[in-house]
């Protein structure tokens, strides 16, 4: 493969396996994220295999991000954005990274600054034991960042990992080739009258996800006990002609299903209830795994009008029974809301820095071809062109990259 340097703006799956599949190739890529932590949305997915594996994708963002981060030819800049580029022969591209608060060459995660930090939030860890950094500062929640007041963390640090009053760095990177991997946005649902926000036990599916990671198990969100009522609602944020959203997110319904699938093998006592529209299948094994759920789950061909709360933080789930013909009101420990896959309030600064084209949903053309930018060289990977699931996205990452492969063959003469 001929020489060349790319480099990829976004450390999710997309990202990931884009990197991955150029340094395959012998070339020397450089990932750009702006959080502290590399895997995107999915690193925060719970494996929801019961028995058997059900195919969720989970373990292969896991592994992906292990293999990134052990490669040599993949050099990963965290808390990092792009500020400017220009084009000539190559791309100058102009970086901008935050402060390295914690040394993560130095940090042993003791958890020794977890265990004496005293501002909740100030300290967050990532998703995986393959994060690196693994540990890191949030400056919205942290006393020295406002006023200098703390630096406990600092002091107690056995190993002298914490320099809490870093600079930014600027940085120049020459590039041959962009590939734009910067997702989605999950769909806030505080604009719908299920209390998100306000009611505690409110929460939507991908705080469930990472409930499931971190706990193996769900508990209310209120007073940590056992829910013994769930209901998922379906499409919040998708289909949803009032908001313009008429696109289906592709994902929620195997995603939902699978995680009260995985609930009920560990708590089956949890009785679970399912509102959809309908269910999007996807996938020759999906079909089995549907009728399988469907013994164990009471699905409701419903979307909820509103949700109220009780007294004791119960929820009062208003829903048209079609099979009874009657509006129903009935009481829940907990919702899930599966909020839907929108467009990254990012691809604006694309579009800025690259003159990206988004079609009238919002979302990127396509992947892989360089004739939607004005600018050849630049391709886009994953969710930043629209909803699709992890396989989904590993698929775009290759054709990403078989398209800077192409290119630099033809650079290269
Ligand atoms: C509720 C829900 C459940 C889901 N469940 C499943 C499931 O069970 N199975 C499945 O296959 N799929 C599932 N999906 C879909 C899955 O989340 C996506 O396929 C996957 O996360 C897409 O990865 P991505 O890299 O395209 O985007 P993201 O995960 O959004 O990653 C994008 C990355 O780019 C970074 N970034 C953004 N802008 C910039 C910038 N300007 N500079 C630097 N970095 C930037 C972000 O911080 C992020 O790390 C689910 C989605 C949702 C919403």
């Amino acid at each position: 493969m001929a020489d060349g340097k790319v480099l990829i703006i976004g450390g999710g799956v997309a990202g990931l396996s884009a990197a991955l599949g150029l340094a395959r190739l012998g070339l020397e890529v450089q990932i750009v994220e702006k959080k502290s932590f590399l895997g995107g949305h999915a690193i925060r997915f719970s494996c929801k295999a019961t028995d058997r594996c059900v195919k969720c994708g989970a373990c292969r963002v896991e592994e992906t991000l292990k293999n990134v981060t052990n490669n040599p030819k993949i050099k990963v800049w965290t808390e990092t954005r792009v500020i400017n580029v220009s084009k000539a022969n190559t791309f100058t591209i102009h970086l901008s990274k935050r402060p390295e608060y914690i040394n993560p060459r130095k940090c042993t995660r003791c958890g020794a600054c977890f265990d004496q930090c005293p501002e909740s939030g100030a300290l967050i860890q990532g998703y995986s034991k393959y994060n690196f950094p693994f540990v890191a500062i949030c400056e919205e929640n942290c006393s020295f960042m406002q006023d200098r007041s703390c630096c406990i963390c600092q002091e107690i640090c056995p190993e002298a990992a914490i320099q809490l009053d870093g600079n930014s760095q600027q940085k120049v990177y020459l590039a041959d080739a962009i590939i734009i991997a910067t997702g989605f946005q999950p769909f806030n649902p505080e604009s719908k009258p299920y209390g998100y926000n306000s009611f505690p036990n409110v929460i939507t599916n991908l705080q469930l996800e990472e409930m499931l990671k971190r706990e193996s198990i769900v508990l209310r969100p209120s007073d940590n006990t056992i829910p013994k009522k769930i209901a998922f609602i379906q499409c919040v944020g998708s289909r949803d002609a009032k908001l313009n959203h008429l696109w289906c997110s592709k994902v929620c319904c195997a995603s939902a299903l699978r995680l009260a699938r995985l609930i009920k093998s560990r708590q089956p006592e949890i009785e679970i209830s399912f509102f959809y529209i309908d269910v999007q299948t996807f996938g020759r094994d999906f079909q089995a795994f549907y009728a399988a759920v469907q013994n164990e789950v009471r699905m409701i061909r419903n979307i909820p009008g509103d949700i109220y709360q009780t007294e004791d933080k119960r929820l009062q789930v208003n829903f048209y029974d079609a099979a009874l013909s009657i509006t129903q009101e009935e009481i829940f420990d907990m919702v899930a809301l599966s909020i839907g896959i929108t467009p990254s309030s990012e691809l604006n600064k694309m579009v800025e820095l690259f003159e990206l084209r988004l079609d009238e949903t919002g979302f990127a053309f396509g992947s892989g071809e360089a004739q939607w930018f004005s600018v050849p060289g630049v391709y886009t990977a994953g969710t930043a062109s629209g909803p699709m699931s992890i396989a989904e996205t590993v698929a775009s990452a290759s054709q990403a990259v078989t398209a800077v492969a192409k290119l630099l063959r033809q650079k290269a003469g």
